[in-house]
């Protein structure tokens, strides 16, 4: 036994299996040549945001458009940031927006045979690849303590030299193994690190680069790691930089999609992967998302603490549709999809050619107002009674004592189609709590006038006008009908049928046919601005109009 594999006997004296044993254990995955595996690794913090989303959707489609596998790894090696339920608010966040994942970390059971997908439950294979790095002398135990490290840090800066553990300041890189015993003898803590060949004798970063390709990024140039970075923690738990090389290798991951603060420790993975001659997976380094801030008029990065749009838990209350998320976000992950669906209108957009290539290195742009813009066209085209059922369901979550909550959804659908169809339909519906608002006249417990009448109309010309309209309405009368009896109700009591005959003779008129239906409107909806009265009074009925009429005429 070399020096080495002794050392690694008595750091790892519970550790039997080798790397190559692991990578039997996971056998290279059945698929097409060209199909993608790609997968997220989120921390259980409970806290899942757009970016995220963002990243897990670029991964959905790399792999489902190239009929491979999204699948799910839990990183939670970080005990001090595990927060109770966090798993069951990934998945459940990323089903409602209609990501699923084909394999992966479950709430009682994981799905697929690449598992264990925690990170926790994976610590015997860690632990052997660590084993064989320290057989073959590029990795070691260091016993540096924290005040060692901070001395180490000072001592660095006073010199202006880079900070960390490397060259000279990796004082336990050459122990011997009598040392090494004597320190596990006396009960000293230790951790594994990496014995970095990048810092080949010098002590500031050395010139050397190295070019590896980026699928977003394209080509880069970096400089090589030369840190010893740990591998292994104390507690004999790796670092993330080290689970996700072996992680991503025995659980055959293509392509490595992950936001660009990763971007800075690829080095250090590239390191990793050539210690334990593993073939480099293709790296995705998403864009930061951005905003333009509201006050400043200045792009920056979406803060968790200014910006609650930040947090996907903001679009799931507001009642955002995960159609029009999934619509909105396809528009700043490629930036040729708008042009695309302007072409392919009716599309579902699953047949967008999704690629790397076309993300944004330079920070995608988030807009709230563009994203209500993006929901209004793909609301239009969600059938009424399918949004009716998002609406209800929403309700009873968000609003649940409100009478939208409790509404047969057939109903809903049918105070949702009107004017949606013909030629121009209505494109007013944005998110489910405007819908609430939008639609809440529909419903006595919360109809109320809340719109002044109109300006040139007296309480006396309205009790006219409605008067006149509650002895001729007839339920049964078509809309052309309806509106000829307006016209004609308006022309008995001074109003001119047309607007363009008031406006050229305002002195000879109370006002215009539209000052009368605004009455009818008011008294109806409670609002000035509404869809098309007719429509409106067959989904309420007869009943409710008269009574809604009789109740104005008694307030005014
Ligand atoms: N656990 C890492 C994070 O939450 C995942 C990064 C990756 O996808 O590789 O940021």
């Amino acid at each position: 036994m070399t020096q080495q594999q002794q050392l690694a006997a008595l750091l790892f004296p519970h550790i039997e299996n080798t790397p190559a044993h692991w990578i039997k254990a996971y056998p290279k995955r059945q698929l097409d040549p060209q199909a993608k595996v790609t997968r997220l690794g989120p921390s259980p913090t409970g806290f899942i945001h757009l970016g995220n989303l963002y990243g897990a959707f670029a991964d959905e489609r790399l792999a489902h458009q190239s009929g491979g596998v999204f699948y799910l790894r839990i990183e939670d090696t970080d005990d001090k940031r595990k927060v109770e339920g966090a798993v069951e608010t990934i998945i459940s966040s990323l089903d409602f927006f209609g990501l699923h994942f084909d394999e992966g970390a479950g709430l009682t059971v994981d799905k697929g045979s690449y598992g264990p997908y925690y990170q926790s439950a994976r610590r015997e294979i860690y632990q052997s690849f660590s084993k064989a790095l320290v057989e073959k002398g590029l990795a070691y135990p260091c016993f540096l303590t924290e005040e060692e490290i901070a001395s180490i840090r000072s001592q660095q800066e006073a010199a202006k030299l880079t900070p960390g553990i490397y060259g000279k300041w990796a004082l336990c890189r050459d122990l011997s193994l009598e040392q090494v015993k004597k320190r596990l003898d006396e009960g000293q803590s230790f951790v594994i690190r990496l014995r970095s060949r990048g810092m080949e004798g010098t002590e500031n970063a050395p010139a050397k680069t190295f070019s590896v390709r980026d699928a977003i990024r394209g080509q880069l140039s970096m400089p090589e790691n030369f840190q010893d970075v740990v591998l292994l923690k104390s507690n004999g738990i790796p670092t993330y930089h080290f689970a996700h090389v072996i992680d991503d290798t025995l659980m055959g991951t293509t392509h490595v999609v992950r936001g660009e603060e990763w971007l800075s420790s690829l080095p250090v993975h590239v390191e990793l992967f050539q210690a334990l001659e593993l073939p480099l997976p293709i790296y995705c380094h998403t864009a930061q998302l951005m905003k333009i801030d509201d006050e400043t008029g200045v792009k920056r990065k979406l803060s968790k603490r200014k910006d609650p749009e930040l947090s996907l838990d903001y679009y799931r209350e507001m009642g955002y549709h995960p159609q029009a998320v999934r619509e909105y976000l396809l528009t700043i992950l490629n930036s040729d999809f708008e042009q695309w669906r302007l072409e392919n209108p009716e599309k579902e957009l699953e047949a967008f050619p999704f690629s790397a290539e076309k993300m944004s290195h330079s920070g995608a742009l988030f807009d709230l107002s563009k994203l209500n813009d993006v929901s209004k066209e793909v609301l239009v085209k969600i059938h009424a009674s399918s949004l009716a059922d998002f609406l209800t369901g929403w309700a009873k979550t968000y609003q649940p004592q409100s009478p939208l909550a409790k509404a047969d959804p057939a109903f809903v659908a049918r105070i949702l189609s009107i004017g949606r169809d013909g030629q121009k339909p209505r494109k007013d519906l944005v998110f489910a709590r405007q819908m609430a608002d939008f639609t809440a006249y529909f419903f006595d417990e919360t109809f109320a006038v809340e719109d002044p009448w109109p300006e040139n109309t007296s309480p006396e010309d309205c009790r006219s006008i409605l008067k006149a309209y509650l002895d001729t309405y007839c339920h049964g009368d078509t809309q052309e009908q309806w509106f000829d009896k307006v016209r004609s109700i308006g022309t008995d009591l001074g109003y001119a049928a047309k607007p363009k005959d008031y406006k050229k003779n305002p002195q000879d008129y109370k006002g215009h046919v539209g000052h009368v239906s605004t009455v009818i409107r008011i008294a109806l909806t409670g609002r000035a601005n509404s869809p098309d009265i007719w429509e409106i009074q067959q989904v309420l009925g007869e009943h409710k109009v008269r009574q809604r009429m009789g109740k104005a005429l008694t307030s005014l």
